[in-house]
């Protein structure tokens, strides 16, 4: 079994064979550039906005209020550079909210915001189980708050937050309001108007779909700024020549996602609850990390006392695991997760995550396998320290 087992559909999932399969067209056969007048440009541009009439179908919003990108964290970027670009033209300086277990391209956007074009930015704390209190938002809103960034499900720890809560929150205070939902896509309802937020990220290589393509839905009368100039592409608001192979790929993992979406659930939860109940069992000086009911279903995701998280994965690797870990491994030296730190971690322990993520074609052999290797592991580096 070694050098099977794919514990990280978190990182980026294989291409559905559906998918792939509809995208094949679009490399050599439908090749025309979706601007062109010419009929080859006609074909791809009737592909692209066939997919973005089933995408807008899935979402329940209008074809014209998904904006296509080449990535989640364009996505992300585009939707607070554009926003707060947006207000800079009016009032200065715009304030931005977001929290402080958010993915890197919106964090760091945010930061930059800050840092390069002057921004007022607000970065509210989470509790140990990596939740927002809509509450913390309301009371840190501001007459010159344009924008609130929160994050539909956490990447590290799988908590999902309570974006339609905070919804309305930003609706009655008039500010828009940004999830990435980019983890939550083939797991929960993607719904924006359940969700109430007015922009939504999602990224294909997270559902099934290829990577290199996403997506950001913009509700109508929202304007952005585009952060990549250009040609007039989706309507002015990114330019670049369309993927259209990408885009049918992405429409089409979105519509089996959301086809298979019970199925899906019901076998992710009950491989993570597998996971998650045998690691708690088995291991000493393990807390599961994240919050425990309101998680993703595919997430069993821990933290181990005095273990190094990036030694604990290079075992796993060797007994054919492929997990992940919260914190960054740089030149050998291990760095806390920032998200592990935000929840309220010690240092003994924000370097021992360990996030475990299952997919479509997780077995139980495997899980059990994995419930084997890992005590084991686990063991030998705590023994090994002095
Ligand atoms: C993976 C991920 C992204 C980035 O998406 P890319 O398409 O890889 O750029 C953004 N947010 C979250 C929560 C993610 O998990």
């Amino acid at each position: 079994m070694a050098g099977q087992i794919y514990l990280d559909h978190a990182a980026t999932t294989p291409v559905a064979s559906e998918v792939l399969e509809a995208m094949l067209p679009y490399f050599s056969e439908i090749y025309g550039n979706s601007s062109s007048m010419h009929s080859f440009g006609r074909a791809a541009e009737n592909a692209l906005e066939a997919a973005r009439e089933k995408a807008a179908t899935v979402l329940n919003c209008a074809p014209d209020e998904i904006v296509f990108t080449s990535c989640g964290s364009e996505s992300n970027n585009l939707a607070l550079r554009g926003v707060a670009w947006e207000a800079l033209r009016r009032e200065c300086p715009p304030h931005v909210i977001t929290t402080s277990v958010e993915h890197h391209a919106v964090l760091h956007t945010a930061e930059q915001l800050r840092d390069v074009f002057r921004c007022e930015l607000t970065i509210v704390s989470v509790d140990q189980y990596g939740l927002v209190d809509p509450d913390a938002i309301r009371r840190t809103i501001r007459p010159n708050t344009v924008l609130v960034s929160v994050m539909a499900a956490n990447n590290e720890v799988g908590t999902i937050q309570p974006i339609a809560e905070i919804a309305q929150i930003t609706r009655e205070a008039g500010v828009l309001l940004h999830t990435d939902a980019v983890q939550a896509a083939h797991q929960m309802e993607m719904n924006v108007e359940a969700f109430g937020v007015d922009l939504l990220t999602l990224s294909a290589h997270k559902f099934y779909g290829p990577k290199g393509v996403g997506m950001l839905y913009v509700r109508r009368g929202v304007d952005l700024t585009p952060s990549q100039s250009g040609g007039g592409h989706e309507s002015g608001r990114r330019a670049g020549t369309s993927n259209a192979a990408g885009v049918v790929g992405m429409s089409r993992a979105l519509a089996l996602a959301m086809e298979r979406r019970a199925e899906d659930v019901a076998h992710y939860q009950a491989m993570r609850d597998r996971l998650i109940e045998g690691v708690l069992s088995e291991i000493s000086d393990v807390e599961l990390s994240g919050h425990p009911m309101a998680r993703l279903p595919n997430n069993a995701s821990f933290v181990f006392k005095d273990v190094e998280g990036s030694a604990l994965l290079i075992h796993l690797d060797a007994a054919g695991i492929a997990a992940s870990s919260g914190s960054a491994c740089k030149t050998g030296k291990p760095e806390p997760s920032d998200v592990l730190t935000a929840m309220g971690y010690d240092e003994r322990w924000t370097t021992g995550g360990l996030r475990l993520t299952v997919g479509r074609q997780t077995t139980t052999e495997q899980v059990d396998y994995t419930l084997t290797v890992l005590p084991e592991v686990v063991e030998r580096l705590r023994s090994s320290k002095v």
